[in-house]
């Protein structure tokens, strides 16, 4: 079949947007043809676009679909858009144009730009909740396919906010529908997702699994060899598999780390630790557990019938074009088993060492020190503290084609080009230790090892660092001079360590102050007190550097959830292995004197850099005390 003839019989056969086919409905075609051959061949059915049959069609894609495509989803004759009218057009224009003013005070800066230049306002819809009666006035699967949503009501007008609001077939569409006139404004692709899904949030699903409860929730082993690995192909009669692919997409988006299915006496608590802190996002009814467990063992390939005892899996699932992995472990508790899914985002790209909140003089030690040729850098922290996210934006600063870099890990959290990195598997005897023998037979510049927890591993790490290879690794210990006694623990010579490490990065995480709501506040005499002295023992160079004593907070808005955060940054302290530290190690190990000893040197710590950025308005003083006590 030829393009021609496929879009002629899209054409008859769906009968969609005349209008704009009439026009010469160019960006279809190319869209289609780019299509056609991207499959190399025309499998009609894979385009998606005379598939009848509902039960095939995908939940959502929503991100990669473009105006163009509207045709793709047309598995509903009502969806199709009435031919006539677009007389009303003049009126909607200018109505609209007066109350733009007031909509584009509220726009974002960065998009607005982008935005003014079609004279159409942004909407910053991020954390907004739409209420029923408004989502009402545009049906889900209108919505979904028309990618077009309800804001608000005012003053008689409808307030929508779309992807393309020059996709004047959609507004007509819709001005038709609601017989309101509109106030078209622009969102971003996440935004409009997140109106999207408070269609069908967890609730509905939540209903139909309690209505539906009984014969359709039994899984069996059988339904594994039916399922792709993707959620997002559950079909729509697992109501189980709604609500777990409901929490599960809504954990990525909301960017969580974990998902905790908690079964309490009775009830189920959900939470995701978002940015560190684990936060409540719904509660269900108690008998949902088996099915909802059943579901996510099955897509985890674990034993459903098999519930006394903890077990481990994964599963990958795509979402907007992204792979992303989640680990698995179930955990028997006296109300049944809980769940924990750690949610690893292979997509999103590896940070610079700037990002990540690295600055000043920890910044300066790290860099002199990463470009040795050879030796140890070692980056300690307790479990969550970001060290593997430090490692990834390290070997993405040394990689070079001349370099052979091969990394040891467990698991694999990014994939990074130009690198060869191996995923260890102890069960079958490939350990950190074991792992480390085999890739220095394979001629490498730059070794990283995802973790030094015994002496196997730590001393032939050490001795590849003696013998002019580059070893990147991480450690569990408080702060960076702890690292030292940590690894003479393990019975490592204190000489050795002398001579192979290089520095050593201790760090955590704290969480930003969310940039919408962020305020200057000014703090008890206590909290002032504590950070007074706190700079009174900075090096004077880093005094300096405070201008002003400014404290900041965020009051809390929908962008955060009312929490006043929002992401996270780093805080670190880099110590480096210097002549007078090798001197004290050789004679005395206590982590004490080689602290003050590096602090004497010009080092800044974790705390000390925490009040630099809290003094900058990236977090706040109760971050600082909560991730650096002890
Ligand atoms: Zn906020």
């Amino acid at each position: 079949m030829t393009i021609e003839e496929l879009i002629s019989s899209i054409e008859k056969e769906s009968q969609l947007l005349p209008s704009a086919i009439e026009r010469g409905y160019s960006g279809m075609k190319k869209v289609l043809a780019s299509k056609l051959k991207d499959e190399g061949s025309c499998d009609v059915p894979h385009l998606g676009m005379f598939q009848k049959d509902s039960e095939k069609v995908k939940l959502e894609s929503t991100k990669t679909k473009k105006p163009a495509e509207k045709p793709e989803k047309d598995d509903k004759p009502e969806d199709k858009p009435e031919k006539e009218d677009i007389k009303d057009q003049e009126t909607i224009d200018e109505k609209s144009e007066t109350s733009y003013e007031q909509l584009k005070q509220e726009a974002d800066n960065s998009f607005d730009k982008q935005a003014s230049l079609a004279a159409i306002p942004y909407l910053d819809l991020s954390g907004k909740n739409i209420s029923r009666d408004i989502l009402s006035y545009i049906p889900e699967h209108i919505a979904k396919r028309f990618q077009i949503v309800p804001i608000e009501e005012k003053n008689g007008d409808l307030i929508v906010s779309m992807i393309d609001p020059e996709d004047q077939e959609t507004i007509e569409l819709i001005k038709k529908r609601t017989k309101l006139p509109l106030i078209v404004t622009l969102c971003t692709q996440d935004d409009l997702n997140h109106v999207i899904d408070q269609y069908s949030g967890i609730n509905s699903d939540v209903n139909d699994l309690v209505e539906t409860s009984g014969e359709t929730l039994e899984t069996t082993e059988e339904d594994v060899k039916d399922e792709e690995e993707e959620i997002t192909e559950t079909s729509d009669h697992a109501p189980a598999a709604k609500v777990v692919d409901s929490l599960f997409k809504r954990a990525v988006r909301e960017k969580a780390s974990d998902i905790h299915i908690e079964p309490m006496e009775d009830e189920i608590i959900v939470r995701f630790r978002v940015d560190g802190v684990l936060r409540k996002i719904v509660s269900l009814p108690k008998m949902l557990h088996p099915a909802i467990v059943s579901r996510i063992k099955i897509l985890s390939n674990l034993k459903i019938d098999e519930q006394r005892l903890p077990q481990d899996g994964r599963f990958q699932i795509k979402l907007n074009q992204n792979k992303i992995d989640f680990r698995i472990s179930t955990l028997p508790t006296v109300n049944g088993e809980k769940v924990v899914a750690r949610i690893l985002d292979k997509s999103s790209g590896i940070l610079t060492l700037e990002n990540l909140g690295m600055r000043g003089s920890p910044y300066e030690t790290l860099k002199d020190n990463i470009n040795k040729s050879h030796g140890m850098i070692l980056v300690t922290g307790p479990t969550g503290s970001g060290k593997s996210t430090t490692l990834y934006a390290v070997l993405d600063q040394v990689k070079d084609i001349a370099t052979n870099i091969i990394t040891l890990e467990d698991p694999v959290e990014y994939r990074m080009t130009g690198i060869n990195q191996c995923q260890i598997n102890s069960e079958i005897g490939y350990t950190f230790a074991s792992g480390l023998r085999s890739i220095l037979r394979q001629d490498p510049n730059i070794v990283m090892v995802g973790e030094i927890r015994d002496f196997d591993t730590a001393n032939i790490a050490i001795h590849a660092a003696l013998t002019g290879h580059v070893v990147f690794s991480t450690i569990h210990t408080n702060n960076a001079a702890g690292t030292i006694p940590r690894l003479i623990d393990m019975d490592i010579e204190p000489f050795l360590i002398c001579s192979s490490v290089n520095a050593i990065v201790a760090q955590r995480l704290c969480r930003k102050i969310c940039t919408k709501c962020k305020q200057e506040i000014s703090p008890d005499a206590s909290t002032k007190q504590a950070v007074a002295e706190e700079i009174a023992k900075m090096p004077k160079g880093e005094q300096k550097a405070i201008k002003d004593q400014k404290y900041f907070k965020g009051k809390g808005c929908t962008a955060c959830g009312d929490t006043g955060y929002k992401g996270r940054i780093g805080i670190y302290e880099v110590l480096p292995v210097t002549e007078k530290i090798r001197l004290i190690t050789t004679r005395e190990t206590s982590a004490d004197t080689i602290q003050e000893t590096a602090i004497a040197g010009g080092m800044i710590t974790m705390k000390q850099d925490g009040i630099l950025k809290a003094m900058d308005g990236l977090t706040t003083i109760e971050e600082i005390w909560r991730v650096t006590k002890d």
